[in-house]
């Protein structure tokens, strides 16, 4: 599970973009973060694979306190999380095999299971026929397809959606859905920032709302609750 204890975190610049964050999410959640632009939401998920460190409270992944891990382990914490992005972040000059195998290679998986485990999750998430393809020879939802399969590769117990479906039309966003909802049907928590509120509002999960960098509203099968 994550806990958050009293998080703040300012920027160099002098920004507050987290005021003193409280929360625990159970194993197994699926959570919308939602929140105006400048909220916090990137920052929190920061909080969570340690992107960013807080400047006081605590962070806490299976009771263990983020803080202990020293630069070197820092792996160790990704181990556990797997992080998809709004612009898909993959390699450009990589297949799609390779985008996805190349996340179990720095983390030093054996040959054979790297092989068996890129089609496993390339065919999970519906794009094993576009294994040979580079990222820009696939539509946008195509390329989050992959960016997911790379995030869930090495089973992560966690996984956080940064505004998956927000470079996405919506028919497109519905499936990016469904393959995270499916995801976290496997036991694993989903973490997703997100400015749809026609998600939000039709396929009910846990919401937690933040602005000023402070949870405003935590509520279990929440609505977006802000204007579009
Ligand atoms: P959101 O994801 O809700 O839009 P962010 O966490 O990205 O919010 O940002 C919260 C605040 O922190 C904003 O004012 C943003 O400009 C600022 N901020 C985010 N990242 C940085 C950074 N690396 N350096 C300085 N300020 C930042
Ligand atoms: P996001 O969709 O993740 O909120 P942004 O466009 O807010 O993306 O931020 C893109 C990158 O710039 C992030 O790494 C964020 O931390 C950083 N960033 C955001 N706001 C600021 C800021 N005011 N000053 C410096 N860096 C920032």
């Amino acid at each position: 599970m994550i806990d958050m204890k009293d998080v703040h975190k300012d920027y160099a610049n002098g920004v507050s973009a987290l005021n003193g964050v409280n929360v625990h999410i159970d194993n197994g959640e699926f959570v919308y973060l939602v929140g105006p632009s400048g909220a916090g939401k990137s920052t929190f998920v920061k909080m969570i694979f340690r992107g960013e460190k807080p400047n006081t409270g605590t962070v806490k992944i299976d009771n263990i306190d983020l803080s202990t891990y020293k630069e070197r382990q820092i792996p160790q914490i990704r181990r556990k999380i797997g992080v998809v992005y709004q612009d898909f972040k993959l390699l450009p000059k990589l297949t799609v095999y390779e985008n996805v195998a190349f996340a179990l290679e720095v983390i030093e998986e054996s040959p054979k299971l790297i092989r068996d485990r890129v089609m496993e999750v390339l065919d999970l998430v519906g794009i094993k026929h576009k294994a040979r393809s580079l990222p820009d020879e696939l539509s946008g939802g195509e390329q989050q397809r992959v960016a997911i399969a790379r995030a869930i590769a090495n089973k992560p117990k966690i996984v956080i959606a940064d505004e998956p479906t927000g470079n996405l039309d919506p028919d497109t966003s519905w499936g990016i859905m469904k393959i995270l909802e499916d995801i976290n049907q496997t036991g694993t928590t989903i973490i997703m920032a997100t400015h749809s509120q026609e998600i939000v509002n039709t396929i009910k999960k846990r919401v937690i709302a933040l602005e000023n960098g402070r949870i405003v509203r935590d509520e279990a099968g929440g609505d977006y609750g802000y204007e579009a």
